[in-house]
């Protein structure tokens, strides 16, 4: 099952045919096994400088960050001479044993857990990249989306750039190859300047790391450290501060947007490469994507998520005996949400961590047979009762309705479902993977359709001034907010994926 293969320090680790068609069969992750009617994560990214086993470092790293991509991960190191470069389709935990961390030596490390974006989902996209160049040897590994990727991969390829992958990230290593600067640091500050849309990217040559963040600061990225007495400190980046936890570093500092920070021997650096534009960092980290144990855009997300539902508590509260969470991601707005409203909190539905990757589905038209092998109502805590559901999203609609359908059966006599944030009108292009207008449920229908199609006794959505001042926006000009409202802070955006499903009706 496990053939292994390594390409000297440049390689994969192929978990062979067998594995795959397996995954072929049956869905990847929890989400696709409820329909694909949830919004993906994108991916993490992490850095280490001045750690002597780096490798195992960034395994630990991308082990906190797994649940920002479970399809690939991967981890290149330098030692100041070598570059090594090993990843794999699959969890963490699978692709890195010992034995395929011990091939990886050095005292720096990037690494990168990916859930597709821009780029088809095979292993050539796996990062970290690794491209040899005429600027030298660079690894890098990206977190978001670019959305000038058709303008400058044309222009690149007319003054004679080969690309060996379709990912967005090779881009940027292809505009640092073509810069006129003369410096490493001056080149990678004229790439970022030519690239549009969302990143948090971490690179590493043979002797350096470079972390840095696009202008608007879209996505996370932040830096920790350990102090070692009488040493030099070792320095971390990550997507998210829950990493420094488990690698017992203490955070500094984020990188700010439009900031290329720079790890060597001689400590940290910094400069901006960009300046002027609005932040417009992606809310929904807040809502769904980042762990409640984080701290993203200077805010604790459990902070947020529990302020998101006492919002929710005010704005739309109804009679009811119980507060029941969707878990995983409902559970802290639902606690606030019951301290609000004084309403008990239960965890009324149990969800299997066990399921998804090696299930194989006995019989593809079990009705419902996603979310009743995903979650399983508590009878007892249910039966009789009064139910606020507290959710924090609804995509297509038809986990909501399956989930409705459950607490009912299990003898709700009532079932209210409330939204944690406000409804999800418009596609992403800064790498969330939504789905076109025309899927999204409240791009096409009134939250009165909605809730008779999801078969609640009522529904209500946190409002977007209500959202905003959970996760401390009160000026309202922090954060993106462009799936609720349509309003992008980028000029550009794919006309077609933003086509209601009637249009001009
Ligand atoms: S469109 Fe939505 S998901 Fe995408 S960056 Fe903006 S807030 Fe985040």
């Amino acid at each position: 099952m496990s053939g292994l293969l390594f390409q000297g320090v440049e390689g994969v680790v192929d978990r062979t045919a067998e594995h795959y068609a397996c995954r072929s069969l049956v869905p990847q992750s929890l989400e696709s096994i409820a329909d694909g009617d949830a919004l993906h994560e994108e991916c993490g990214v992490v850095a280490i400088h001045g750690h002597a086993e780096a490798a195992h470092e960034a395994y630990l790293g991308l082990y906190a960050l797994q649940h920002r991509g479970q399809e690939s991960a991967g981890i290149a190191t330098a030692d100041g001479q070598r570059l090594s470069n090993i990843k794999g389709m699959g969890l963490v935990s699978e692709i890195f044993t010992d034995d395929v961390l011990q091939k990886l030596p050095g005292h720096m490390a990037i690494g990168h857990t990916r859930y597709s974006t821009t780029g088809d989902s095979a292993l050539l996209n796996a990062q970290p990249i690794r491209v040899d160049s005429v600027k030298g040897l660079i690894a890098i590994a990206h977190n978001g989306n670019l959305v000038n990727l058709g303008n400058l991969r044309a222009k690149l390829e007319a003054e004679g750039a080969y690309f060996q992958t379709t990912s967005d990230s090779e881009i940027i290593v292809q505009l640092i190859a073509h810069s006129k600067a003369t410096t490493l640091v001056d080149a990678i500050a004229d790439s970022l300047s030519q690239v549009d849309g969302a990143f948090s990217i971490v690179m590493m040559t043979r002797d350096r790391i470079f972390a840095a963040r696009d202008p608007r600061g879209f996505r996370p990225l932040s830096i920790g450290r350990i102090r070692k007495p009488g040493q030099k400190d070792i320095t971390y980046v990550a997507s998210e501060t829950c990493a420094f936890d488990l690698l017992r570093a203490e955070y500094v500092r984020d990188v700010e947007p439009g900031e290329l920070v720079m790890i060597s021997e001689d400590g940290i650096t910094s400069r901006q490469y960009a300046t002027g534009l609005p932040q417009s960092s992606c809310i929904f980290e807040n809502v769904y994507f980042a762990r409640p144990d984080s701290r993203v855009f200077g805010r604790w997300v459990q902070e947020s998520r529990d302020q998101m539902g006492r919002h929710l508590a005010r704005e739309s509260g109804v009679p009811a005996d119980v507060i029941v969470p969707v878990p995983d991601s409902g559970v802290t707005a639902a606690l606030g949400f019951a301290e609000e409203s004084g309403i008990p909190f239960r965890l009324g539905l149990i969800r299997n961590h066990y399921v998804g990757r090696t299930f194989i589905e006995p019989e593809q038209r079990v009705r419902d047979f996603g979310v009743r092998l995903k979650l399983n109502p508590v009878r007892n805590i249910l039966a009789g009762k009064r139910v606020v559901l507290i959710d924090d999203s609804i995509i297509r609609g038809t986990t909501s309705r399956k989930i409705v359908r459950m607490v009912r059966g299990a003898g709700a006599t009532e079932v209210h479902l409330r939204i944690s944030c406000p409804p999800t009108i418009s596609p992403c292009f800064y790498g969330v993977d939504t789905p076109s207008k025309k899927e999204l449920i409240a791009a096409n229908q009134s939250i009165e359709e909605i809730r008779k199609f999801i078969e609640a006794d009522s529904l209500a959505y946190l409002s977007l001034d209500g959202l905003l001042k959970s996760c401390g926006d009160h000026d309202h000009n922090k954060f993106c907010t462009a799936c609720y409202t349509g309003n992008y802070p980028t000029a550009w955006v794919d006309v077609d994926e933003i086509l209601p499903a009637n249009p001009g009706s």
